[in-house]
């Protein structure tokens, strides 16, 4: 009997994949000869298929331990995500640095401290001011509704640790540097810098292969200057964004980048011309035709323009 079982809790180990149906198994993949593996996400709106799951953590191995960016979008989906890392590397999470206050990206904190219960979780202060006041809840509800998974998630792990602007931070020989911009996705965002693999973590500032929201807390305006300074800058070799696959900074950084100047450029033109924010939306679809197949443009598009429009009067007034 006791042999059975054992056998039989040895099967269920192994034959563990975490595998979301139709969009496929999903695995940390080393990052070139670097120490940086990344769990690319489905890039799609949370969604029952997915999840909830369709960001895209990643460790970073140290020589003890492993910091973590962004674990994941809930308690269950973390869960799985902690196995598949378990698979691959068996050192004990040290850090996790979370980008920003969107839940998709944090919830699965708690999934990681119950396993790791020292664990350092690193945000701005603004982010952790924030969702403590009402933001983790408003989050908890959108996805709650979209993916029907979030059941465990609290009570939250919220993040414990500040860092900000132009900080450093050194884990287990591992150097991070922070970068906050005022106000680009959100004002909560940290940009994180891996120092010795040269990989820059731009967390929702930058999405591929599918679109997000711009709340009243982001700034498209300012996203593009932050996009265009990195992209002419262009200091590390490998990109991550929120959402969607890694890669170069033209590759990865361009497309989003030159959806937002089309957008800017629309909405300028109709502003200049007195026109209301839609006045060259036809047109805007038009230029914008490869977009098409990124998740949520129909949705988004309109009202990204709006946003853009709405940014450019307030700068004008
Ligand atoms: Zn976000």
């Amino acid at each position: 009997m006791t042999k059975v079982f054992v056998l039989l809790i040895t099967a269920i180990t192994f034959s563990f994949s975490f595998s979301l149906g139709k969009l496929g198994e999903f695995k940390f993949e080393k990052q070139g000869n670097s120490n940086v593996w990344i769990m690319h996400g489905p890039p799609m709106e949370p969604s029952v298929e997915n999840r909830g799951f369709m960001n895209n953590p990643t460790f970073i191995e140290g020589k003890n331990g492993l910091i973590v960016i962004d674990p994941g979008g809930n308690y269950n989906v973390g869960l799985d995500i902690l196995k598949e890392l378990k698979k691959v590397n068996k050192k004990p999470v040290l850090a996790i640095f979370n980008t920003h206050k969107h839940g998709d990206h944090w919830f699965a904190n708690l999934a990681f401290a119950k396993e790791y219960p020292k664990v350092k979780i690193y945000a701005h202060p603004h982010m952790i001011e924030v969702v403590k006041s009402g933001g983790a809840d408003k989050w908890y509800g959108i996805l709650d509704r979209l993916s029907k998974n979030l059941k465990g998630t609290k009570p939250y792990r919220f993040p414990d640790s500040t860092v900000k602007d132009g900080d450093i931070i050194n884990v287990d020989n591992q150097t991070f540097k922070i970068y906050h911009p005022k106000k680009a996705h959100t004002d909560t965002d940290i940009l994180i810098e891996h120092v010795e693999s040269k990989t820059l973590f731009l967390g929702d500032n930058l999405m591929k292969n599918r679109f997000g929201g711009f709340d009243s807390s982001s700034s498209i305006t300012d996203n593009i200057k932050l996009l265009d300074t990195i992209l002419k800058e262009n200091r590390y070799s490998l990109y991550v964004p929120g959402h969607g696959p890694s890669g170069k900074a033209k590759e990865t950084i361009t497309p989003f980048l030159s959806y937002l100047k089309t957008l800017e450029k629309y909405a300028k033109k109709a502003y200049d011309e007195d026109k209301e924010y839609y006045a060259y939306k036809k047109e805007a679809i038009a230029e914008l035709k490869g977009y098409q197949k990124w998740d949520a443009f129909d949705h988004q598009m309109g009202k990204h323009l709006g946003k853009v429009y709405q940014e450019i009067e307030d700068a004008d007034i």
